[in-house]
């Protein structure tokens, strides 16, 4: 059952692709927040470009496409004009941890009110195979016909030294997992950003090694911020190492547009502001 929440629009994933388990879990946290009280229409989704983005057609819930890797700024200017909106931003790793990784951590510096959901297939799929940030070292792709030869970059590393306020790590083969991450995103106060490790089935299908390598560590605390640091380094998205699943850093912190002197004014005064603006163009 699904609520209305999934659209008629003609659906082009491949088939096995992790955006469905994606879309599924955002789908169940919606109308979880619904049934909590969270009216439908206060929730809004900016998608950037890539097969992720795709997402904002197929959900039927307020969306925008951004620009490719702006899609985190175009946000943050939503979440700035009306702190009462629930924004969640789906990006790729293509999309934002390289062309917008600027955008993604000064946002997560400066505690935008946000969750950014990281489609992190580990490869460009909609462009047909070349080589992301977090693309393995050994990866074959149609622009690198011998081995990429790059390290990958570890995201959560980042994001931990910019001072992310919520960091966690999901997997599209654990649904069950993946929708309490997405739950407890969207409901922290701040900043939040969950990198998927997504199966591209068409491209860079590492279903089998995700299985072997994904645990959910017994004994974090991620309120201990040196123990999120060595727990992002067991896996520097290379081939080997364990994968740690869940919250891996949560703390709680004044949000942007809260602690910025000049964001404090009421919302009710923005609106009467933008009301003068546009009235004063006509
Ligand atoms: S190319 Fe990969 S990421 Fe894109 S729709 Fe196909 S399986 Fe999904």
């Amino acid at each position: 059952m699904t609520h209305g929440l999934i659209t008629d629009a003609q659906n082009t994933w491949c088939q096995g692709c992790g955006n469905f388990a994606i879309e599924h879990a955002i789908k169940d946290v919606i109308l979880r927040l619904e049934a909590e009280g969270t009216p439908r229409e206060t929730i809004v989704l900016v998608a950037g470009i890539g097969c992720h983005a795709k997402i904002a057609d197929y959900l039927n819930i307020n969306s925008f496409y951004a620009l490719h890797g702006r899609a985190v700024s175009f946000a943050t200017g939503i979440c700035m004009a009306n702190p009462d909106l629930h924004v969640i931003c789906c990006v790729g790793d293509g999309d934002t941890y390289a062309e917008g990784i600027a955008h993604l951590l000064f946002a997560a510096k400066r505690n935008v009110n946000m969750t950014v959901l990281v489609h992190n297939n580990r490869v460009y799929g909609l462009t047909k195979g070349q080589v992301t940030p977090t693309s393995p070292m050994e990866y074959h792709g149609k622009s690198n016909p011998s081995e990429s030869g790059e390290i990958s970059f570890n995201p959560l590393e980042l994001l931990l030294s910019a001072g992310c306020s919520f960091i966690a790590r999901g997997y599209t083969q654990h649904q069950d997992e993946l929708k309490e991450l997405i739950y407890a995103g969207m409901s922290h106060s701040g900043f939040s950003c969950i990198d998927i490790l997504q199966i591209c089935a068409s491209f860079l299908d590492k279903t089998e090694e995700y299985d072997e390598q994904v645990y959910v560590p017994a004994n974090h605390d991620p309120e201990d911020f040196d123990a999120a640091c060595r727990l992002v380094r067991e896996y520097m998205y290379a081939d080997s190492g364990k994968i740690a699943l869940g919250i891996v850093y949560r703390v709680g912190r004044e949000t942007f547009h809260v602690g910025t002197p000049h964001q404090q004014q009421e919302y009710s005064g923005k609106e009467s502001f933008v009301r003068r603006f546009i009235d004063g163009r006509r």
